[in-house]
């Protein structure tokens, strides 16, 4: 390849303004494996996560990745070999952690309804901690845990009820009155029964206030309110805490938002983490992978109507729903660069007036056959896509350096209808 100059997210221009990724051209990738299809610089990962590593390095830490982020196993083992951890929300993802090769100790499970067979299977591997989000649920895993004769160990997972800003309300979760955490002024009551119930071992306290937040305060805050917790929960007798988890929700750039400053987080944070004792624990999804991933698509035609002008592109809202879903903003670009704009809609071809990725914005002039990019699509894209309209699922691609593998097939038209039977089997009862 030219002479590019990379950026933090593993993709630039060469000199004649072509975007590849790392040292590998997008066209060839398109080439090769078709699109729509998702890339994925190594590289941008890598440095985000050792740049996180790297300003927690004051405490004892453990980075637990969240893998519903991007749970590709191409990146879990890519995380796994700087030495992740993961948080999981299912038994589908413990399975997938386990085959990307992690250790059943390098796990916390969180989630605000586990089954009862989630919480065996997961007893049965031995992770490292529950993050338990109800009284329910503690009692749940109490009676799992005494059944299979193994002890539980717990973080207790408490909503601190602090004021958090991000960019769309269903990405907040650390308010009074959403469904996840015990309220906090329900937690040393559940730190109580938890200390009573023979088969819990009460190892940490847990937070996660949201999403794509940019502002230290809101964490600052938390902390403090767990903390004061803590200090609570020893004067009742809970001797064996050692981990403080404050979540995920580090943010990324998509459009002009600062990121998480991660200097003035560990500023923030670490000096009263130390002081405690405590291991500190962090969960970020998005922080690790957001800006390291593209959608890369073909348009297929341009159309005007109504007064309005519209690229559509072979990728959908299917492929990446977070425009619809969550009115996220996702610049859009030509992968070779043009000389003129227009105010356009980038639309898919699903049939849904909310399958967009840009609305009334000024995008590059591409005509039918180029290739444009979704940026900034490494973190809730390919693991958030479906099959609405028989679309099967896209493939996705690691860079690494001059080389790219595919880290997923696509999906061909019998995948779409591999769990149907031919013939039905009726029952009865
Ligand atoms: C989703 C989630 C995360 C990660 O959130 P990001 O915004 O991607 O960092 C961390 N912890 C829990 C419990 C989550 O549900």
């Amino acid at each position: 390849m030219g002479e590019s100059v990379l950026t933090a997210s593993g993709f630039a221009r060469t000199a004649s303004g072509e975007l590849v990724c790392e040292g590998v051209s997008l066209e060839a990738i398109a080439q090769a494996v078709g699109t729509p299809v998702y890339v994925y610089s190594s590289r941008a990962i890598r440095e985000q996560y050792d740049a996180l590593d790297r300003a927690l390095a004051p405490v004892p830490h453990r980075l637990h990745y969240s893998m519903k982020a991007n749970s590709n196993l191409a990146v879990l083992r890519l995380l796994q070999e700087r030495g992740a951890g993961l948080d999981i929300v299912s038994g589908g993802e413990l399975f997938r952690a386990r085959k990307a090769g992690f250790s059943a100790d390098s796990i916390v499970f969180s989630g605000v309804g586990k089954s009862v067979q989630e919480l065996r299977e997961a007893l049965a591997a031995g992770i490292l901690m529950f993050n338990v989000e109800s009284f329910f649920e503690l009692e749940q895993l109490n009676e799992v845990a005494t059944g299979m004769g193994v002890r539980a160990p717990v973080a207790l997972r408490v909503n601190p009820e602090v004021r958090v800003d991000t960019p769309h309300h269903y990405t907040r979760t650390g308010e009074r009155g959403n469904k996840f955490g015990i309220p906090i002024d329900e937690a040393l009551d559940a730190a109580q029964r938890a200390l009573a119930l023979p088969s819990i071992v009460l190892r940490g306290l847990d937070m996660h206030i949201g999403s794509q937040v940019s502002h230290l305060e809101p964490y600052r805050d938390g902390l403090e309110r767990l903390l004061d917790l803590h200090a609570q929960m020893r004067a009742i007798g809970a001797s064996d805490m050692r981990y403080l988890d404050i979540g995920g929700g580090f943010a990324v750039t998509y459009e002009d938002e600062t990121p998480m400053d991660l200097d003035a987080l560990a500023a923030a944070l670490l000096p009263k983490i130390e002081k405690s004792g405590l291991s500190l624990i962090v969960e970020p999804g998005r922080f690790i992978v957001g800006n390291a991933g593209v959608l890369l698509a073909r348009v297929m035609h341009r159309k005007k109507s109504g007064g309005k002008e519209y690229i559509i592109s072979d990728a959908g809202m299917n492929d990446l729903v977070r425009p619809s879903h969550y009115d996220a903003y996702h610049a859009v670009e030509a992968v070779h660069a043009r000389d003129t704009r227009s105010v356009v809609d980038v639309v898919g071809p699903v049939c849904e007036s909310g399958d967009f990725f840009a609305l009334d914005r000024e995008v590059d002039d591409v005509e039918a056959g180029d290739l444009i990019v979704v940026r900034t699509t490494g973190a809730y894209g390919y693991v958030m896509s479906f099959n609405y309209n028989a679309r099967p699922r896209v493939a996705e691609v690691l860079v690494d350096g001059d080389r790219f593998a595919v880290a997923t097939r696509r999906e061909n038209y019998e995948d779409l209808v591999r769990l149907e039977p031919q013939q039905l089997e009726w029952r009865t009862d």
